[in-house]
Order: structure tokens, then sequence, then C-alpha cells
């Protein structure tokens, strides 16, 4: 009997993991890719001869125990990729105050450490970090309970649903409004950085219970050699990966959709169409509005999209003092990029990855929010562009000689990426490089990953998984495919059919 076929668009890891589940499953499958390699968002790249990583600094999931371990490794993540352990999530410093905190992996020591600094808070510090440990139980959804459960296991689950569910009631606020819960205001100022401060408090009580778990890592010589695997192991299972090819339009008869056609005109027929692109050009541009609800309408009109990034790397050759490889810098006199106010950068130090610098090359990278319009009007004057990216690094040089004593000598390569970069390599929306803020009403409202009227079509990735993340993608590309299959009537296998 002839295959299924399937076209998915993106070859993000959503797209990549969606396409290995679909060979899997003894679908035909073709991706067609905007950028030029793999990964989407999730890479690195080399300038000069400095490697330059561009996304992951905390992977839920380094080893055995939550079930994303499953997926990576039913991928072939595991056994290509090295996943280093998180012993310290972010160190933060004011050079104003000189206070100073480390948050490391030691569930008792950050517990006493940040109860010496606020001992007036001490209740509320137990509490939060009570629920870390709580929450941090929850697995990450990626399709893969097909037991049966016994009438005990059952209850003992609701049970526990229950227990979680007032969790999620007393944290499912943003981490600003959150913070108004402590007095003391380094407290505060650490709590409110723990991510971002519009994302819901519960999204930093899951990171943190995972790092007092030992569960969090970082991928050794740079994020691209997490998407690289997926990519190889696509393609022994027979899987097509096209780059440099940018959907233009989806193709749809009748309210069904039946392919594709690439910006350069061709057309490419499929029987199912999966995008794993960024949502709004799928509905908007690929579709043409036609299938747009007003409950897309409302999520475009109102849902928080995560703030465009400055990435700003600095390549270091010699010895420079050594921080751990994620801190939050508050700086003694702030800084304007457009009308966006730095208060305070976040700076990695890669001095713990040798794989991806040997010798005594480092990177130490800045990564700052900045406005998407200001870099948009400036791109379409290049020289003006490229003036408005040098003034920023040499700005941030600047701030980082404060911490780094001699950097600035030390410096000999300089890479700055703006949204327009994120922008022109990923296509994501307005440069929201992981689609939508995690909010109380992004939780409780999921993003359908099927569109009313039109069929034999999906979408999957970061765009309808709110919050994003490495693992929240390459658990939707298995789970849109478990869907496919169900519609199918199919079994969901995890191992070639062939
Ligand atoms: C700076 C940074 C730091 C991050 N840190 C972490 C972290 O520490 N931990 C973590 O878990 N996550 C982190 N993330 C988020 C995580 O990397 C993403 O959420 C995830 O990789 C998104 O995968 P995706 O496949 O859904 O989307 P994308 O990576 O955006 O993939 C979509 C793909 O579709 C392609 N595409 C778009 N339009 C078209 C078209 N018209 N035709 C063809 N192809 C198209 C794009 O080129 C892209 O390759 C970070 C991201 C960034 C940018």
């Amino acid at each position: 009997m002839k295959k299924k076929s399937i076209i998915i668009i993106g070859g993000g890891l959503a797209g990549l993991s969606a396409g290995c589940y679909a060979l899997m499953n003894g679908y035909d499958v073709q991706i067609f890719e905007h950028a030029a390699i793999p990964g989407g968002v999730c890479t690195s790249w080399k300038t000069g001869n400095y490697m330059i990583d561009g996304c992951i600094h905390w992977l839920v999931g380094r080893k055995p125990g939550l079930s994303v371990y499953e997926t990576y490794k039913e991928l072939g993540i595991v056994d290509a990729a090295r996943f280093l352990p998180v012993k310290s999530y972010i160190n933060f410093m004011d050079a104003k105050t000189g206070n100073t905190f480390e948050l490391t992996a030691d569930y008792e020591t950050v517990k006493n450490r940040l109860i010496a600094i606020a001992p007036e808070d001490k209740g509320t510090i137990e509490k939060f970090l009570h629920a870390c440990m709580v929450l941090s139980d929850l697995q990450i959804p990626t399709g893969t309970s097909t037991q049966k459960k016994s009438i005990t296991e059952k209850i003992s689950g609701l049970w526990q649903q229950g227990k979680l569910l007032r969790y999620f009631f007393r944290y499912n606020m943003s981490l600003k409004e959150y913070v108004k819960k402590f007095k003391n205001p380094w407290i505060r100022d650490i709590i409110v950085n723990l991510f971002l401060p519009d994302m819901t408090t519960l999204f930093s009580l899951l990171m943190l219970g995972y790092l007092f778990h030992d569960q969090l890592g970082m991928v050794e010589g740079g994020s691209l050699r997490f998407a690289l695997p997926i990519e190889k192991r696509f393609k022994k299972l027979g899987g097509r990966i096209t780059y440099g090819a940018t959907v233009g339009k989806i193709l749809v008869d009748r309210d069904s959709a039946g392919g594709v056609r690439l910006a350069d005109g061709s057309e490419h027929k499929a029987d199912i169409v999966i995008s794993a692109a960024d949502l709004h050009a799928t509905l908007y541009d690929m579709l043409d509005g036609k299938y747009v609800n007003k409950r897309f309408e409302h999520m475009f009109k109102s849902w928080k999209m995560f703030t465009p990034l400055m990435l700003v790397s600095f390549g270091v050759k010699g010895e420079i003092k050594r921080y751990p490889p994620v801190n939050v810098f508050f700086l003694k006199d702030p800084f304007q990029i457009g009308t966006t106010p730095v208060d305070h950068l976040l700076v990695r130090d890669y001095g713990y990855d040798k794989v991806m610098n040997p010798g005594d090359k480092t990177v130490v990278q800045v990564e700052m929010e900045t406005e998407y319009d200001y870099w948009m009007d400036l791109r379409k004057n290049e020289e003006a562009y490229y003036k408005g990216k040098d003034a920023v690094a040499h700005k941030v040089l600047d701030k980082l000689e404060e911490f780094y004593p001699g950097i600035k000598a030390k410096v000999e390569m300089i890479d700055v990426a703006t949204p327009y970069t994120f922008f022109r390599y990923t296509r994501n929306y307005r440069g929201a490089f992981e689609g939508w803020i995690m909010t109380g009403e992004s939780l409780k409202n999921p993003v359908p990953k099927t569109l009313e009227g039109l069929k034999n079509f999906y979408l999957t990735g970061q765009w309808v998984e709110p919050g994003g993340g490495v693992p929240i993608a390459v658990a939707s590309g298995r789970r849109v495919i478990k869907k496919v299959c169900a519609d199918d009537k199919k079994e969901f296998v995890t191992k070639s059919r062939a």
C-alpha cells in the first residue's frame, strides 16, 4: 500500500521531531526549511575562530527520570550529545550595593543563604522552595503514558492532581506580581529575575525544582549539537529535508490542505501538511487569514510574546576573571538601547566549555531585551544598522569591564545578533524567539493544534505551546504525530516499522 505523505514546514526542533516520529509511523516525509541548517533558534555558529552559542542555558531532562529524556533517546540525541550538569543556575551581582547571591543546585545551601539575607521573609522563602520540590514531580507531557492504570494508581493520581492544583492557583501569577510578597528588596531583585518578569511564577518553580533534582543540563560544544543528531536520525529513517526552502503558501482545496508552494514558485503535494513554523505567518500569510477565528484574533491582540533579544558575544583570548555559566549583573549606571532602559546584563560565561572554544579562547556573551521596531527601522539603512550594532557592543563592553577587569584589551572578536537576525534566520514573528510568554491565561487556554474548518492540517512547535523551550518543542513534535496517527486510526509507535 502506498504510504501517506506529510510535508512539514520548518526544520526547527519541533519540525525535526515530528518528522522522525512520522517516519517511525510509516509516513513518507518531506521537510522544507527556510534556513541553511537544521535547528531553528536552537543553534550555535562560528564567527572567526570562535564558536558562539545562541540558545540553551538550561536543558530540562538531562538524565533518566523525566519522560522527556526518553524522547531525547528516541530521537538519537542522548547517544550523540553530552549534557553537562548545571551546578549553578544564576549568579547575581549588584555593582551598586555590592550584594551577591549564587543560586546553586544545592537546596539546603540556597535556603539557608536566602534566609540569612532576609530573615524577615523566612516563611515566604520556605514556602517558595517547598513548592519547587513539589512541582518538579510534574512531567513534561510527551504523550508517553500508554499503560493502563489500576484504580489505586488512578486515585493516587487524582490526589496528586488536587495537591498540584492548590499550587497552581497559589503561584499562577507573573513573577513581578509574586515578588511583592517579599519584603527584602535584594530578594525581590533575585526572584523577579529568575526568568522573565511577565512569565508565570509556576515556570520558575518548575525550573528550580528540576535544578535541585539535578535535571538541568547544558549541551557541551553548543546548542547546534542538540539539533544535528535529530536531523541525522530523520535522514536515517528515510526523511527528506530541503534547506533554503521558504514556504510561501499552503495549498488548500475544498478546505483540505494538500501541499505547499515555495517562495521560488514550485508546488509540492502531500496528503497532510504540518506547520512547525511561526504561527502568525502560517495563519495570516500561508493560509491568507482564512482560518483565523476569534480565538487566534484574541491571542494576537492581547497575549504577551517573548520580548526580542540582542545577543552580544565577545571572543576573548587569554586569562580573564571567571564567573559561573549564567550571571545577572545589575549595573551602577544604566544605559539605553533605543528607548529601552538597560539596568542589568544577563551574562553567559562559557569558560566551562572547552569543546566550544579550546585553548585560551573563550566567549563572554551578553543577552539583553530590546525593541523589534527600533532594529527593523535601523535595518532600512545598512550603514546605520551596523553603526547601531557597533555602538551597543562597545557600550556593553565598557560595562563588562566593571565585572571583568582588563577584558577590553583581550577581546578579538565581536558578534552582535539583533531581533532582525532572529527574524532573518528563523522567521519568528516580531523577533519573539520563544513564542508566547507562559501566563495564567495561556496555561488555562491551550492553543489549538488543528484549525477549525481545515482538514489534513496540524500545528506544532513553540507557537502552540506557550512558554516554548527545547523539551516542549521536541515533545510537541512527538504529540502531533500521535494525533495524526489517532486521526488515521493507527497505533502510534516509537520505533521504525521498516
Ligand atoms: C537565546 C535563546 C535562549 C534559549 N534558551 C533556552 C533554554 O535555556 N532552555 C530551553 O529549553 N529553551 C531555550 N530556548 C528556546 C528553545 O530553543 C525554543 O523554544 C525551541 O528550540 C523552539 O523550537 P521550534 O521548532 O518550535 O521553533 P523554531 O526553532 O523557531 O523553528 C521553526 C523553524 O521553522 C522555519 N520556518 C519558519 N518559517 C518558515 C517558512 N515559511 N518556510 C520554511 N521554514 C520556515 C524556521 O527557519 C525555523 O527553523 C532559547 C531560545 C533562544 C533563542
